[in-house]
């Protein structure tokens, strides 16, 4: 079966393994003669796969254990809420650092919740950057620091992350946890929808230094509390079963192939083919995000003219290339190259981009 050439920017590629495997195990999961669908998440089989795959990601990230890990639902942008209602200290304000759509957003659902503020902001070099860490305000009252560390639309990705904060740093990493190592010390929050690196759908990682789930409210609505969701094993309610053993499939794909060391080296191999098509083409493909601040994960790019770019996206459909129009407040093109999309992929993105340009 032909498998598409997908570089959608979430839900995205999965490993063929993967489905692979999950297809095998559709009708039977280990003998029990249901699928893990079908499965109660109360059974001995549904709390193993919860187990092991929080202990795969905890080995995969080298998380320590003073970081409890936890499946919500709801997606990223559910986090952007539920940051702010745990996190958020009374009388204190968050603090935020806009680098593009996402970040944007985390900020206005903060402001619902109390006073969060902008600490650092490209949004005036329409988000073709990541600011310096040393360019950011961060007052020592604040009550944490958000920052999105690879931001999908624009194509730009921190490479120096803020570090020895007097104050928690929060991260949405959506779109490129488990592609580089992660020194989580430096984090009081990391949250991630899966979609992206993990799995699919329906399942947001969340990992939270186990100081931070003091400060949830007895108050707050269960289902938004981490410290409710945190002394349930993620179990409070009915959790997103398929989600989450996919997830586990996913993860245990990565350990095989070698973990995130590995899975970085790949990340750098694909990037540089495509930002390579891009720097050699004279001109004719125009990188969006500045060289410094440029994603691993996302490869965005315009042409000469939205004619030009109509034709190379056209032409790229009749290819079997799947999901390269960029985001319509970038235009242009975008790649989403993350770790599910195989090297081999990559290489024919990059030689279909040489050609064209040697055709036009
Ligand atoms: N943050 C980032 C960086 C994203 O890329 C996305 C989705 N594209 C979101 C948050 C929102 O995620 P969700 O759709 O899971 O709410």
């Amino acid at each position: 079966m032909k498998r598409a050439l997908n570089f959608n920017a979430g839900p995205a590629a999965l490993p063929e393994a993967v489905l692979a495997k999950a297809e095998k195990e559709m009708m039977n999961y280990q003998g029990s003669g249901m699928g893990v669908m079908e499965l109660s998440h109360r059974s001995k089989e549904f709390e193993e796969i919860n187990q092991l795959t929080k202990n795969l990601l905890r080995n995969l990230l080298t998380i320590p254990d003073e970081y409890e890990i936890l499946f919500l639902q709801g997606g990223a942008s559910l986090q952007f809420s539920m940051i702010p209602m745990n996190l958020l200290e009374e009388g204190s304000t968050a603090s935020y650092v806009l680098t593009g759509t996402w970040s944007e957003k985390a900020l206005k659902e903060a402001q619902k919740v109390g006073n969060a503020v902008i600490a650092a902001s490209s949004k005036n070099a329409n988000y073709r950057s990541i600011p310096n860490p040393s360019e950011i305000d961060v007052s020592a009252e604040s009550s944490y620091l958000h920052i999105t560390t690879n931001n999908t639309i624009f194509g730009t990705q921190w490479h120096t992350l803020p570090e020895d904060l007097a104050i928690p740093l929060v991260a949405d990493m959506s779109s490129d946890i488990l592609s580089r190592p992660l020194n989580l010390s430096s984090y009081g929050l990391i949250y991630a929808g899966a979609q992206k690196n993990l799995g699919p759908s329906g399942v947001t990682v969340v990992i939270i230094h186990k100081d931070l789930l003091k400060r949830s409210r007895s108050g707050l609505p269960s289902m938004l509390n981490y410290q409710v969701h945190a002394d349930s094993q993620s179990l409070y309610n009915t959790p997103p079963t398929l989600s989450i053993y996919l997830l586990m499939l996913v993860l245990q794909w990565a350990e095989e192939l070698g973990g995130v060391k590995q899975l970085e080296l790949l990340s750098k191999q694909k990037s540089a083919l495509l930002y390579d098509a891009i720097d050699r083409s004279e001109g004719f493909y125009t990188g969006h995000a500045e060289k410094g601040s440029r994603s691993r994960m996302n490869v965005t790019f315009t042409l000469e003219n939205d004619s030009v770019a109509s034709s190379f996206l056209h032409e790229a459909e009749e290819y079997g290339f799947i999901g390269l129009a960029g985001h319509r407040s970038v235009g242009g093109c975008r790649a989403s190259i993350y770790n599910a999309v195989p090297l081999e992929n990559v290489e024919k993105l990059a030689d279909f981009m040489n050609r064209f340009r040697s055709r036009n």
